[in-house]
């Protein structure tokens, strides 16, 4: 740490992003992208940029285009640099002491890693013993929320009746819904944005557009509410999302036929994938994501992880301490689950 580091930031502990292999051949199982690169006219369309300019700040034709999907209103949708940098915007727009906020203890690290370096008080609200969030504490907390629906990463997934029950029960907070995986589910939160004034969902292209790499992310909320976002993101960046990643996204809108055939592929590869591992003595949780988690009661999850590594496969064990014993593992190419597979007989058998 230097002399300089503001008062403020001493003894930050960032997020630690998952491990972005070089050189090594390694099938990578870890950060939840997906193993299909996008449609041809994703790739050409970033070259359809003018870079000597400055892209659009107000993002115009690209939220046009979200909004039609959504069945939504342009102002009601703001765009960033990915969710986390929307996720940041969020915090500094509208948490701070007089506004705390919760969240389950087992869910997206990032979410206590934001309240810190931006003070906003945090209470940790721990998930039933299943790994299922318990909604009424949640219509009974006194804080502003975040939910990662499907939570990660347990991939668990709440129905949005019961999301409307927390909305409902108390108008003067905030409900922040991360829906990251949402596509790989069908279901969506952003429809009660239509019809309450105090919830928030946001997007990502990283997961289910398969364009981590482009950094891309939406928030959909009621109108007054993106005017609170878009004030505070043209006071820190108003280009925060480049020209080439606007007109990707744009032409990732036209491909949704490809998508959604995708996204059936995955389900049904991840839903094979957990039979085959549940017959191995595995357990694991009912996902709704492009990720499995999964523990094998006679191998505990650093071990495990080490033991796949070891076999040329890269999966994640993430703290607390709670969900050490289980390991997320992203639902790659049916190929590339097999090769899961067979590592984990071959571990087992030793
Ligand atoms: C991956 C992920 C994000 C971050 O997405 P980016 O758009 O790549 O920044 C946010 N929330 C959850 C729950 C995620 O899993």
């Amino acid at each position: 740490m230097s002399r300089f580091l503001s008062a403020s930031r001493a003894g930050i502990k960032p997020y630690v992003p998952g491990e972005q292999p070089r050189g090594e051949k390694l099938i990578k199982l870890n950060t939840n992208e997906a193993p299909y690169a996008p449609p041809q006219s994703v790739i050409d369309a970033l070259s359809g940029a003018s870079l000597n300019l400055y892209c659009d700040p107000l993002g115009l034709e690209l939220r046009q285009a979200l909004a039609e999907y959504h069945g939504v209103a342009p102002e009601h949708i703001s765009l960033g640099n990915g969710s986390d940098d929307n996720l940041a915007l969020l915090y500094t727009s509208f948490f701070d002491t007089a506004a705390p906020i919760a969240f389950p203890d087992v869910t997206y690290g990032l979410y206590p890693v934001l309240a810190a370096l931006y003070n906003v008080p945090f209470t940790e609200i721990p998930l039933r013993n299943d790994l299922t969030v318990n909604v009424d504490d949640y219509v009974n907390a006194p804080q502003n929320v975040i939910l990662a629906n499907p939570n990660a990463p347990t991939g668990i997934a709440l129905p949005i009746s019961e999301i409307e029950r927390i909305v409902v029960a108390n108008p003067d907070r905030l409900v922040v819904i991360d829906e990251a995986y949402a596509d790989f589910w069908g279901e969506s939160a952003i429809p009660l944005t239509m019809k309450y004034g105090n919830i928030i969902v946001v997007r990502t292209y990283s997961k289910s557009r398969f364009l981590a790499g482009a950094r891309l992310g939406y928030v959909v909320a009621p109108a007054e509410l993106i005017g609170d976002i878009e004030a505070v993101r043209f006071s820190i960046n108003p280009y925060n999302v480049t020209s080439p990643t606007l007109l990707a996204g744009r032409e990732a809108l036209r491909n949704n036929e490809y998508f959604h055939v995708r996204w059936t592929e995955i389900a049904a590869t991840r839903d094979r994938t957990i039979s085959a591992l549940r017959e191995r003595g595995f357990e694991a949780t009912d996902s709704k994501s492009n990720f499995i988690f999964a523990k094998y009661p006679k191998i505990h999850g650093p071990e495990l992880l080490q033991k796949l590594r070891a076999r040329g496969i890269l999966v994640r064990n993430l703290g607390p301490d709670r969900i050490r014993p289980w390991l997320r593992i992203t639902v790659g190419t049916p190929e590339q689950m097999d090769a899961l597979l067979a590592a984990i007989d071959a571990v087992i058998d030793n």
